[in-house]
Parts: structure tokens; sequence; C-alpha cells
């Protein structure tokens, strides 16, 4: 069999939409659900009175998951293809964007897990190729790079480049996953590893991005003699909240304050729209911030991506979950 599959997703960018449930604290507060997916592919404003309904205000993806969806269902339908493309030496790339609380972090969690659990399954069942998976984790704040299997390191890694990498983290821990436990107790550190400076810095989770990236190696052996290597990164990327990418709604207004821009979210947002538009978008900024640098080569070119857009339903949020999907009407 063909992971990553060749069937119908010839795409480079995949983007899905996930809306989550309404939560406790919005429950309490009276708060409305606001946007309904109607078809499995589209997702429409409930106006909840005769107010002006902004335009557009209905917006169509690859693919749209309700409320009532599993991470399953957003692994099988938005992410699976693009994930396990990497056995096969595509470099590939799982984004969650959205607001802050709009279920990233959730929704990553869950596709890691079910990703890793994929690979271990089709190691299996291919015992005529030899893997070998290194994993490293890493976080950006402020434009400042954390091991996250290292806490000893600082937070301000180096980036370098290598002529035949591209650019590399200086000193960053890689540790060699012997098996599936083994691999998913490195990915809890690293998660455990953000847990912590979010205590100790107060809201650190909305304004850095975390990368896991497995570096997936694999040769084919036939009579004992080497006959054809892979290898390709996968990146998980759980990024900050999208109130960072932009000072302005899209009435032009300024956010409220404290809402300080964030460098590598916005170039990430540039270079995903150029990639989308293809070949005549010119000149692509990879190099304008340390997110956009370290995930080039798993971005464009022949790499392949998935964006899961994830959206709180609440009224009270509406002008963010609107910009949530402009972004990923662009990123199309
Ligand atoms: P973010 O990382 O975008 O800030 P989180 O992933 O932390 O948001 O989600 C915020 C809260 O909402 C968490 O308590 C999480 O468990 C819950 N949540 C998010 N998405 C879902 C979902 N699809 N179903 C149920 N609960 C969810
Ligand atoms: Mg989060």
């Amino acid at each position: 069999s063909t992971p990553g599959g060749s069937k119908s997703r010839e795409e480079k960018i995949v983007v899905t939409v996930r809306l989550r449930p309404l939560n406790k604290r919005e429950q309490s507060a009276k708060d409305q659900v606001a946007w309904e997916c109607i078809d499995e592919h589209t997702i429409v404003y409930k106006p909840l009175s005769q107010e002006r309904v902004a335009q557009p205000s209905s917006f169509t993806f690859d693919k749209v998951f309700s409320p009532a969806s599993y991470t399953e269902n957003v692994y099988e339908d938005g992410v699976k293809n693009v994930a396990l493309s990497a056995l096969m030496g595509i470099n590939a790339t799982i984004f969650a964007y959205g607001q802050t609380s709009s279920g990233k972090t959730y929704t990553m969690r869950g596709i890691t897990e079910k990703a890793v659990y994929d690979i271990y399954k089709h190691i299996v069942n291919t015992p005529e190729r030899d893997f070998r998976i290194r994993i490293s984790g890493l976080e950006i704040y402020n434009e400042n790079v954390k091991d996250l299997l290292n806490s000893d390191s600082g937070r301000n890694l180096k980036l370098l480049d290598d002529p035949e990498k591209g650019t590399v983290v200086e000193k960053l821990v890689e540790e060699t996953a012997n098996d599936d436990q083994h691999l998913k107790s490195l990915i809890r550190i690293c998660e455990a590893q953000r847990q912590v400076g979010e205590t100790a810095l107060n809201d650190t989770s909305s304004r850095s991005h975390q990368i896991i990236r497995l570096t997936i190696e694999s040769t084919l052996r036939e009579n004992s003699d080497c006959v054809r290597s892979y290898v390709a990164s996968l990146n998980f990327v759980d990024l900050a909240g999208s109130e960072r990418a932009s000072q302005t709604n899209s009435d032009g207004v300024r956010l409220r304050e404290g809402c300080h821009i964030n460098l590598s979210l916005m170039t990430l947002t540039t270079v995903i729209r150029k990639l989308s538009v293809g070949k005549r978008s010119g000149h692509i900024p990879y190099r304008d911030s340390k997110l956009t640098r370290i995930l080039q080569h798993s971005l464009g070119g022949n790499a392949r991506t998935a964006i899961i857009c994830t959206l709180s339903p609440a009224s009270s949020h509406v002008e963010q979950s609107r910009n949530t999907l402009f972004f990923a009407t662009r990123a199309k």
C-alpha cells in the first residue's frame, strides 16, 4: 500500500475548519452559538436577531468539522494523507491555527497521537524496510527558540544555515525513538515543558509556537543490499493565538491593548498566502521570521501541508472567527 495516498489529494495545501462546542464558561455567560456547519464543506454565520450580517456569511473548505465530530474524524479526513507522506520521503507539516481557546492544543495533541499510531502500524506492516525515527521539540516565544527536550539549553538557541540541511537549530536535542511508547513519552515531555513555561510566564501558549518534529528515515533492503532510502520531516505545529497575526480586525479597528503582533505568525500567514497563489507569487519571505526559517523545507516546494483552523462557536468571538475564516480562505 502507498501511505499518503495518491488517490484524490494532489493539492499541496489541505485546509479544514473545526468548530468546537460551546464551553462551560461560554454557556454560563449565556453566550450563543453563532456558527453552523450546514454540510461537510460549508460553515455559515447564524445571525441571532435582525442584526446586519457582515458578508460573506458562508465559507467553503475541503472539509469542515462540526462540534459533534471527533479528532479522529479531523485526522482521517484532513490530515492522515499529508502526515503519512513523510513515510515516503515527502516533508509534511500539520498546523493548528486559530484564536486562543479555540481548540488548537486539544486538536493537535489528538492528531499527533493518531499519526504516531499510524506510523508504527505502517512500520509493522512494512518489514522489508528498516525505519529510524528521531524527534525534536522546540518553542518559539518572542522570536526566541527554546528546546523542549532539554530544559537546560536556555531560551535563545541560534539558527544556523547548513549548506545541506538548510536552517538548523544549534544544539537542539534530537532523540532516537526506540518504539512507539518511547516516542509518545518524548512527545509528552515536550508538551509538559511547554506548560512549565506557561505557569511561569503566564499566557505563553497564546504567544508561542510549538513545533514537534519527527524525522523519519527508512531503507529498503534486498538480499542485504541497501536498495533505496527515504528521509523526511513531519512537523506538528501548534501556533500562537491568531489574534496576534494582525493588529487590526477586518474593519481596520485596532485590537484591544496588549495584543502585540507576532512576527512569526504574521510572516507565516504571508508565506502560506503566497504558496497558495502558486508560481506567480514571486519572492516568498521565509527568512523574515524564525518559524518560517525553521519550517522552510517543510513548506512549499515538494512538501505537503495540512492546516486545521479551529473556531470558537461563541457569538462573543465572531470577529476573531471571521478573521480565522478569512485566513483559511486565503490559504486554500
Ligand atoms: P487553544 O490551544 O487554541 O488555546 P485549547 O486546545 O486549549 O485552545 O482549548 C480550549 C479549551 O476548550 C480546552 O479546555 C479544551 O479541552 C476545550 N476544547 C477545545 N476543542 C474542543 C473540542 N473539539 N471538543 C471539546 N472540548 C474542546
Ligand atoms: Mg493552546
